[in-house]
């Protein structure tokens, strides 16, 4: 299987593969006249999203680059030698707070629920902008893990393929919110899932030149993703909780279920 899809043809397959996603997602709302089955199909993604995402994080991402930039640091104490692997997690973490949550007014996943928060024109445009940078890096995460290894890429992917359908309904629900088109919603969808390709491709041509890329794009991309698990995915279950708690079961469903498949790989 890795020879047919490693590479940079199998990179680009993923990416688009994610970025179709994000396109279903938008049809979804569109398709279904928003919410009803749409709505109710895509909290329990979000769920088995935010917890496949948090495994993956926590159990290849960060292990990954713990080994990376030890292995680059000889003789210093591990502490030392991981410490800007860290500042980088960091920063991946806070910048998409920078722009989902600071500079964009009002962000939340899921579908658009108070569309009186969007009175300014500009404030879709400012969310899926935001939204923009995001689904770049979840294409960096992509790439980033891939070159790390055929597994780890796949594991990755899926952490972040489980999202891809909820953050396209979100766009496109923002956007038909905020009085935009349908027509328009899609295509705002399409920007988004052309953001993860872009990601993917910015790794794959960077990787030519600088083949250490790798250092730093797991753990800025690992940061960006632990943002969009545990502060974007993860309140939007806590948010539907209140009426099911079906879905904050998932998210252990989640878990298990990367452990069930990063086991499988193994063997
Ligand atoms: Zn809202
Ligand atoms: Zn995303």
């Amino acid at each position: 299987m890795e020879a047919i899809f490693g590479g940079f043809s199998g990179l680009l397959l993923f990416g688009t593969l994610a970025a179709l996603a994000n396109f279903v997602g938008g049809l979804l709302l569109i398709k279904s006249g928003a919410h009803r089955f749409g709505e109710r199909f895509l909290k329990y993604l979000v769920a088995l999203g935010a917890g496949f995402m948090l495994a993956a994080i926590f159990i290849e991402m960060l292990p990954e680059t713990v080994n990376i930039w030890t292995e680059s640091y000889k003789g210093v104490s591990a502490a030392k030698a991981v410490g800007g692997s860290m500042t980088l997690l960091l920063g991946g973490y806070l910048l998409i707070q920078l722009f989902e949550h600071t500079i964009a007014p009002h962000f939340h996943f899921g579908a658009e629920t108070h569309p009186e928060s969007f009175m300014r024109p500009s404030a879709a445009y400012t969310a899926v902008g935001g939204l923009w940078i995001h689904t770049f890096f979840d294409g960096v995460s992509i790439a980033a893990a891939f070159l790390v290894s055929f597994r780890v890429g796949l594991l990755v992917f899926i952490a972040i393929l489980l999202h891809k359908m909820p953050e396209g309904f979100t766009v496109a629900s923002i956007m038909l919110a905020s009085g935009r088109s349908t027509t328009k919603a899609l295509w705002a969808t399409l920007a988004i899932g052309a953001a993860t390709l872009a990601g993917v491709v910015a790794i794959a041509l960077v990787q030519e030149r600088v083949t250490s890329i790798v250092a730093y794009a797991l753990p800025f991309s690992a940061g960006v993703t632990l943002y969009v698990a545990a502060s974007d995915l993860i309140p939007e279950v806590n948010q539907k909780e209140e009426r099911n708690p079906m879905v904050s079961i998932v998210v252990f469903a989640g878990v298990a279920l990367f452990y069930l498949l990063h086991r499988l790989m193994e063997g």
